[in-house]
C-alpha cells in the first residue's frame, strides 16, 4: 500500500474511509465518574457505558461495520439448518483462510471450549507462544497444563523487535522432549499474542514451529483472532513479504496450522467465532461437539445476520486500506505518548496502545495491582475506559497463591475504524496529564474475588483517599473543564 505523505512532513494516519453512521458521546462530571467507579468496585469491565466517554475496553465486538458488511445483514436467510448465509461464510473462509471446512461457534472461547474438550485431557501439556485468558481457562479447566514460550526479549518494554511474539523454538523442542509428544496434544500459537502488548510473529518463525510440529507429528493450533493486523505487520516488517500482499500472507500463515479458530468479534468486525481445517478427521472430531454446546452445524449459535456480516468482514481483511486503520492509529498514540515519556510497550502492535503501569505505577507494590489501579485513576480523570492486563487478569494457582503477571499493562484497546485521530489526541493529553501526575496514585485490593476470570466480575476497593486526591488535583488544573 502506498503511504501518503503530508507536505509538513507530519506523520499523521489518514483514514481511507468516511463516517456515515453516528453515535453520541456523553461526557459526564468527574464527581459522577468517581461514584461510578465505587460502585463498579475499581473494576473498568464493571462501569455503565452511560458514564464512559471513550470506551478503549476491548476491540471485541465493538469496531465499526462497513456499509457492505451492513446490507449484507439484509440478506440473511433464517433457517435452523442448510442456510445461504452459511454457505457464503463457507466461501469466504475458503477464499480469505483457505481453509475447506468450516465450523462456526457463538465466539472464540467458545472453539476454545470444543478444541480443549476434543483433544486437552488430564496430564496434557500445551505449549504455546504466550496464553489468552480463555484459552488458558479452558485448557486447565479440563485438566490440563499450558507453557509459554515466548523469547526474551517478548518481555524487553522498550524493544524495537518486530516480532516479539514469536515462539522460542528451540524451548519448544526442548519441552517436546522433556514431556514426551504423546502428552502434547497440539502446539497453539496465537497471532498477535494479545496479552504482550498485541505483538506479531512472523511467517519464518511459523514455518520453524512446523518443522518440529512435523519432527513429532504434534498438530498446530493456530489462534487467527488478531490475524489480519499480524498479516499486515508481517508485510510492514517481514522482509521475504515487502512486495507481498494480505491475501498471500494470510493463506500462507493458515496454511502452516493444521486448524485454525477466530473469535469474529475482532477478525472480521463482527460477532461470532468459528474453527477451520483441512483435514477431514480433525472437522470431524469436532463437529460432534458443535450441536452440542453452540448449535446446529450451519449456525453455531450465530445469528444469520452477523454471520453475512462475518462472510464480508474477512474479505475486507484482505484490504490493506480497511485493515491498516487501527494498527496506525495505534502507532500514533504510542508514539506520541513515549515521546512525552510515558512508558510504552513498543514497538506499536495491534489492538490497543498499551502503556506500562510496571514503570507508570513503580511505586504501587504488585500486590496492589498497578495495572488495575492506572485503569482507575486514567477512567477517574477523563472517562476514558481501559483494560488491566496484568495480575488482577491471572489465576490464582491450584494452592490459591496469587500468580503475578509477567507484566503490569493497561490496555488502551483502538477498535477498528472506530474512534477520530482528536479522540486519539485527548487520549494522548490526559495521559500525559496523569503520568505527570502518577504519585497520586494508589493501590487497589480485592473485596469480592470469583473463583475463575476474576477479572471480569471482581470487585477491589483503593487502600487509601487516593482517588479524591487525584480529583483534587484534575480539579485544580483544570477547573471546570470535565
Ligand atoms: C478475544 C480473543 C479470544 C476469545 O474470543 P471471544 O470472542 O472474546 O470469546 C481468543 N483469542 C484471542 C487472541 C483473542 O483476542
Amino acid at each position: 500500500m502506498q503511504e501518503i505523505k503530508f507536505y509538513s512532513g507530519e506523520n499523521i494516519p489518514l483514514e481511507l474511509h468516511k463516517v456515515r453512521i453516528v453515535q453520541k458521546l456523553h461526557l459526564v462530571p468527574i464527581e459522577r465518574r468517581l461514584e461510578a467507579l465505587y460502585e463498579g468496585g475499581f473494576n473498568t469491565f464493571r462501569l455503565s457505558t452511560k458514564d464512559v466517554f471513550l470506551d478503549m475496553l476491548t476491540d471485541s465486538g465493538t469496531n465499526a461495520m462497513s456499509d457492505n458488511q451492513l446490507a449484507a445483514m439484509m440478506q440473511g436467510d433464517d433457517a435452523y439448518a442448510g442456510s445461504q448465509s452459511f454457505y457464503r461464510l463457507e466461501k469466504a473462509v475458503q477464499d480469505v483462510l483457505g481453509k475447506k471446512y468450516l465450523l462456526p461457534v457463538h465466539q472464540g472461547r467458545a472453539a476454545e471450549n470444543i478444541i480443549a474438550l476434543a483433544y486437552v485431557k488430564k496430564g496434557s501439556l500445551v505449549p504455546m507462544n504466550y496464553h489468552f485468558t480463555t484459552a488458558m481457562a479452558h485448557i486447565t479447566d479440563k485438566g490440563g497444563q499450558i507453557v509459554e514460550l515466548l523469547y526474551d526479549e517478548a518481555y524487553v518494554v522498550n524493544s524495537d523487535h518486530p516480532f516479539k511474539g514469536n515462539m522460542n523454538i528451540e524451548k519448544l523442542e526442548e519441552v517436546i522432549k522433556r514431556h514426551s509428544a504423546a502428552n502434547i496434544p497440539f502446539i497453539r500459537m496465537e497471532a498477535s499474542t494479545n496479552l504482550i502488548g498485541g505483538q506479531p510473529f512472523s511467517v519464518q518463525n511459523l514455518r520453524d514451529v512446523r518443522a518440529i510440529a512435523d519432527k513429532y507429528g504434534i498438530r498446530i493450533v493456530l489462534d487467527c483472532s488478531l490475524l489480519g493486523e499480524n498479516a499486515y505487520l508481517v508485510l510492514k516488517r517481514e522482509e521475504e513479504f515487502k512486495n507481498s500482499d494480505m491475501a498471500t500472507v494470510l493463506k500462507t500463515m493458515t496454511g502452516l496450522a493444521d486448524l485454525c479458530y477466530f473469535s469474529a468479534r475482532k477478525i472480521s468486525s463482527s460477532r461470532g467465532g468459528g474453527m477451520c481445517t483441512d483435514r477431514l478427521e480433525i472437522m470431524k472430531e469436532l463437529e460432534a461437539l458443535v450441536p452440542l454446546y453452540e448449535g446446529f452445524l450451519t449456525y453455531g449459535g450465530i445469528s444469520v445476520r452477523e454471520i453475512e456480516a462475518m462472510a464480508v468482514g474477512l474479505y475486507e481483511t484482505l484490504d490493506e486500506t480497511m485493515i491498516c486503520q487501527s494498527p496506525n492509529f495505534i502507532k500514533y498514540l504510542v508514539d506520541s505518548l513515549y515521546a512525552k515519556g510515558v512508558p510504552m510497550i513498543k514497538p506499536a502492535g495491534v489492538l490497543g496502545a498499551h502503556v506500562d503501569a510496571m514503570q507508570v505505577c513503580a511505586h504501587i507494590p504488585q500486590t496492589e495491582y498497578p495495572a488495575g489501579a492506572l485503569a482507575a485513576a486514567l477512567f477517574l480523570i477523563s472517562g476514558i475506559r481501559g483494560m488491566e492486563r496484568g495480575s488482577i487478569s491471572n489465576q490464582r494457582d491450584e494452592e490459591g497463591n496469587e500468580t503475578y503477571a509477567d507484566m503490569e499493562l493497561l490496555r488502551l484497546a483502538v477498535p477498528r475504524r472506530v474512534f477520530t485521530l482528536s479522540q486519539i489526541k485527548y487520549v494522548e493529553d490526559r495521559m500525559h496529564w496523569l503520568y505527570d501526575n502518577r504519585e497520586l496514585i494508589g493501590g487497589l485490593r480485592f473485596v469480592y474475588e470469583p473463583p475463575v476470570l476474576r477479572f471480569f466480575m471482581g470487585g477491589l476497593e483503593p487502600t487509601s483517599d487516593w482517588p479524591q486526591k487525584l480529583m483534587a488535583k484534575f480539579k485544580a488544573d483544570f477547573g471546570e473543564s470535565l
